[in-house]
């Protein structure tokens, strides 16, 4: 792997943006927001603004206390985008000449007007001494303007900068301003105070100016497209406090609405609690408020909504929603539109809009015995979140299989159905199943983010150590690497993660899915048609004379399949894939099952990444406490691995908050077991060892099995010992 190569991994690592300088929009004034010496010495350039924060580009973000030096150099924050380190040499060369070259030409400028205007004066005073009629008022018009508009701008001089800035954006007239500030300085008042009583601005033009007095950008939410999912990236309570909101990311930092950017403690907490730098905007206080509402709007409201509801007939809902079939988008988002439709319709809307906000993958609607059972599936486990009345059960189904375009006179056969919705600026897909129980129908709501996008390999949460193993792997140019683990263990992630990582213009990658899961630019997708007849083998074989350096198979699943893959494997292919096996040891021999000749399985495979996700503790509410020996070992250390530690560690518990929808975790991470196929594993794997004689050769070759990996992560307080245990059984 080459410097570069390497440096861009670190790149996505970081989460940061790996530009190419040549055709970056580099701002060639830039270089005068940090000296020269400082930028040579941390191998960095200025390049830009972004949001009215610097932006540099870097050729070692790793490197922290070079970080950290420009910071303090720029006296705030920065983003980082991380270039090439040659480029960033010639680039630093090329603006700080220009900078300097700028320096030499703006005082030879200065010095010329200098001059022009001493020549000036000296003649006009000699017009005004020799002809003694230019000041009369009557003649030399244009010299008057011209007098005054000087006056005026000493005038403006001595506003404040608020002033300066709207009369210069021509949001109030001179005039006015010009009283409006004089009867603010007598009467001793705050100047925006009586520009809003004279009704000279709006709200919204008062923190525009603010936006541009400290040179951030305004938005407006109402057209903003807001991300509702960032906005829960801080507690509710920290937004209210500040007035604050994550909207959106840009270049892998979130991106904060504030209604006074000037709050310096709201800026510290904020960075406090994300842990990360961020990239401030100013909005207007009142849409903050809104939108503070929006996202954290909670449980209780669909429950009032739903008994106002049962209170309600709803006998008209059918036809209500039939009316509705053909909608695609629905402005959830909107309180306004929430409240104008009909309260079944409203409790839907709700319930899915709460869903949305609790990062919830799934939505179960229930009716039991007594009540209709409202359930989210978050991080992977079921959660209780709300009930409603029994007797709006029927309704709700109903209005969910309107949505889902089925027959809502069926109700004794399960049916599925689907629907896509705008909300925000996110397209989510709908998958629904209906299912007849006893106490009436079941109607289960599966939600795909269709925004949400890739994931990088660095934030999987693989172990930093797994990572550099991995990469070593990937980075060979033919071979098979396999991810292996059950349904819902994130395989599919790690694969198009990996695939990212390799997408670029020198190769070209294809992949063979069925469904095709992640749309990625650059890469030649195939969804396979098994009804006309394209299997995964019979598409492979074909796909293999078009020359790819990568294919990414969705899933070998026969003998067929596996036979394609090796032989693409082994005539110069990086193969990536998945399979149904449940450890890293016990995947070679499944092909040897499958009828994959053992030699072939050991020269085709590199090596296998058996995978699990964990939940990951929320950290807002996790609560470090000292476990006791007893503990440790049931959850797996052996005696000489405590013996061989001083004092046993801390550990975190799950507590639960709002930040974590009272669950005590918020999002997953992957936990790896890597098995890399050696000539020992190799041998084995020809002799048809056992499972457990390859495992305990990898272990002894350096392998970390996926509990040791789990445990790892707890020791770190990324995880508890009780979620590692359940999903490494
Ligand atoms: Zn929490």
């Amino acid at each position: 792997m080459s410097d570069a190569d390497a440096m861009r991994t670190v790149a996505k690592e970081l989460d940061l943006d790996w530009v190419n300088l040549d055709e970056y929009p580099v701002d060639t004034g830039a270089a005068g927001m940090l000296p020269e010496e400082i930028a040579q010495r941390c191998g960095a350039v200025p390049v830009g603004r972004k949001f009215g924060i610097p932006v540099l580009a870097v050729s070692n973000p790793a490197d922290s206390s070079s970080m950290e030096e420009m910071k303090s150099a720029l006296g705030r924050d920065f983003v980082a985008v991380v270039a090439d380190e040659s480029q960033v040499a010639e680039y630093r060369q090329r603006l700080y000449a220009a900078l300097a070259a700028g320096i030499v030409a703006r005082e030879a400028e200065e010095q010329r007007e200098l001059a022009e205007r001493r020549e000036e004066e000296r003649a006009s005073s000699a017009v005004a001494s020799g002809a003694g009629f230019a000041y009369d008022g009557s003649a030399g018009a244009g010299d008057g303007l011209e007098g005054a508009s000087a006056e005026m701008d000493d005038v403006m001089a001595g506003w404040p900068p608020l002033a300066r800035v709207l009369v210069a954006a021509g949001r109030v007239e001179r005039a006015e301003m010009s009283a409006a500030v004089q009867e603010a300085a007598h009467g001793g008042d705050v100047l925006a105070h009586v520009l809003r009583t004279k009704g000279l601005v709006t709200e919204e033009d008062l923190v525009w100016a603010m936006a541009e007095e400290v040179g951030l950008e305004f938005v407006d939410l109402d057209t903003y497209p807001i991300d509702y999912s960032v906005g829960m990236l801080i507690p509710e309570t920290t937004a209210r406090h500040h007035l604050v909101l994550p909207i959106g990311k840009e270049h892998g930092s979130p991106v904060v609405a504030m209604a006074n950017p000037a709050d310096v403690f709201a800026m510290d907490d904020l960075r406090t609690v994300l842990g990360r730098n961020f990239v401030p905007v100013v909005a207007v206080k009142s849409q903050i408020v809104t939108e503070i509402d929006a996202v954290f709007r909670r449980g209780h409201d669909a429950e009032e909504i739903a008994r106002s509801a049962a209170a309600t007939a709803s006998g008209d809902v059918i036809a209500l929603g039939e009316e509705e079939g053909e909608e695609t988008s629905l402005d959830l988002a909107s309180l306004d539109a929430v409240v104008e439709d009909a309260p079944i319709v409203r409790y839907v809307n709700l319930v899915i809009l709460q869903a949305l906000n609790e990062r919830a993958s799934d939505i179960h609607v229930e009716p039991t015995e007594k009540n209709l059972r409202i359930r989210f599936r978050i991080d992977g486990v079921l959660h209780d979140m709300s009930t409603a009345p029994r007797s709006i059960a029927g309704a709700v189904a109903t209005r969910l299989k309107v949505m889902g375009d089925m027959d809502v006179s069926e109700h004794r056969l399960p049916q599925e159905g689907r629907t896509s919705l705008t909300i925000g600026n996110r397209q989510i897909d709908f998958r629904m199943a209906t299912m007849p129980t006893v106490h009436g129908e079941k109607v289960v709501l599966r939600l795909l983010d269709k925004s949400s996008g890739l994931i990088r390999l660095g934030d999987l949460g693989l172990h930093s150590e797994m990572i550099e193993r991995y990469a070593s792997q990937y980075s060979l140019p033919y071979g098979t690497i396999l991810v292996v683990g059950p349904t819902g263990c994130g395989k599919t992630t790690t694969l198009y993660s990996t695939l990212a990582l390799l997408n670029s213009s020198d190769r070209n990658l294809i992949t063979i899915e069925d469904p095709v899961e992640y749309q990625v630019t650059g890469v030649n997708q195939l969804q396979l048609n098994r009804k006309a007849g394209l299997t995964f083998a019979g598409a492979l074989r074909s796909l293999l004379r078009s020359d790819p350096d990568v294919v990414l198979i969705g899933e070998i699943r026969d003998v067929e399949t596996a036979n394609v893959a090796v032989e693409a494997a082994l005539t110069g292919h990086l193969v990536l894939s998945t399979l149904h096996t449940k450890e890293a040891a016990g995947t070679p021999l499944r092909l040897v099952e499958m009828g994959v000749e053992p030699y072939l399985v050991t020269s085709a495979v590199n090596c296998i990444l058996a995978q699990r996700l964990a939940r990951r503790l929320c950290t807002h509410c996790k609560e470090p406490y000292d476990p006791t020996e007893a503990e440790m070992v049931a959850a797996g250390w052996t005696e000489a691995d405590l013996a061989s530690l001083h004092q046993l560690p801390q550990m975190y518990r799950a507590v639960g908050c709002q930040t974590c929808s009272s669950t005590g975790y918020r999002g997953r991470m992957a936990l790896g077991e890597m098995m890399v196929v050696t000539d020992e594993v190799s041998l084995l794997i020809v002799e048809r060892a056992s499972t457990k004689t390859v495992r305990e050769t990898a272990i002894e070759q350096g392998m970390v099995t996926l509990r040791q990996d789990g445990l790892r992560h707890a020791l770190e307080g990324d995880t508890t010992i009780e979620e590692i245990l359940r999903v490494v059984a």
